[in-house]
């Protein structure tokens, strides 16, 4: 399954791309390509995101983060079309627009204090620090966060904080968050310790799957949505649900390694 992207009719087949050399200047190109193909989307989609653009600082950062870094073989030919991959380990990497709206719906920006759930590959990591956020990230599998914090540094991206746990309760020791991001399905709830852990003022992204799921004949479609969970000055909490989606479940109470 893949998985981190906006639910689209069974009609609305992702297009194949055109195979592309890895080289700076076509990667470039297929990035400006991307880029306008997102802006297309999120137009489409206006009426639900409240907005006909994403913020330009947003935009910027997807222009600048080498999508084709954060995957692997064949997957590489097709890291710039708008469409989730697999990574191994059942997990996939999203889909640039979703990055891309759930960046955007985070408020990400310089000094914001980000915590992603689920660093998978470290592409929507990365897509969050290019926007100047000091970005703490948790991923259960040790060998994708291995990986991936590997991958952020080599890429340059020496700030970023990536831990090995249970991203379902947070990541305490960097607790208050303006901003946390779950990149993995909820089932029925906000899991609680996130939202202790978000400042006041602060903003939770989170697809969250309701009255579980609906099974068809040959597969088995959840219910997901994108939730923008806002908490106000006062600490109260107002919730509004963004987008229909489809992402890999959050592993909750699993016993998780920490480090
Ligand atoms: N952020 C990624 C997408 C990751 S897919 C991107 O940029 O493309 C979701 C990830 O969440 C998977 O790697 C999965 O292993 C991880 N995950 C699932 N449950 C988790 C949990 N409880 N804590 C931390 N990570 C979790």
């Amino acid at each position: 399954m893949v998985s981190g992207r906006r639910l689209q009719p069974l009609s609305a087949e992702p297009h194949e791309g055109s195979a592309l050399s890895n080289d700076e200047e076509s990667s470039e190109r297929a990035r400006e390509a991307l880029l306008r193909e997102i802006a297309q989307e999120v137009l489409e989609t206006s009426d639900l995101l409240g907005k006909s653009a994403l913020a330009p600082r947003v935009m910027t950062a997807m222009a600048k983060v080498p999508r084709h870094e954060f995957v692997t073989g064949a997957q590489r030919l097709l890291a710039y079309e708008n469409r989730p991959l697999p990574i191994g380990h059942g997990q996939t990497i999203s889909q640039p627009y979703m990055v891309a709206v759930m960046t955007d719906l985070a408020a990400a920006g310089p000094g914001v204090r980000v915590l992603e759930v689920g660093t998978g590959c470290g592409y929507q990591t990365a897509v969050l620090a290019e926007t100047g956020a000091q970005v703490t990230s948790v991923e259960l599998v040790p060998q994708l966060a291995d990986a991936a914090a590997e991958r952020l540094k080599r890429l340059g991206y020496h700030d970023v904080e990536v831990h090995c746990g249970d991203g379902a309760k947070g990541w305490p020791p960097g607790a208050p968050y303006d901003a946390i991001l779950v990149t993995a399905a909820a089932v029925g709830r906000v899991p609680p310790a996130l939202l202790d852990q978000l400042a006041p003022g602060g903003r939770l992204v989170i697809p969250v799957e309701r009255s579980g799921g609906r099974r068809g004949l040959f597969s088995f479609r959840p219910e997901q949505e994108l939730l923008l969970v806002s908490k106000d000055p006062e600490g109260r909490t107002v919730e509004r649900s963004v987008l229909p989606v489809a992402f890999v479940p959050l592993i909750e109470g699993g016993g998780g390694l920490h480090s």
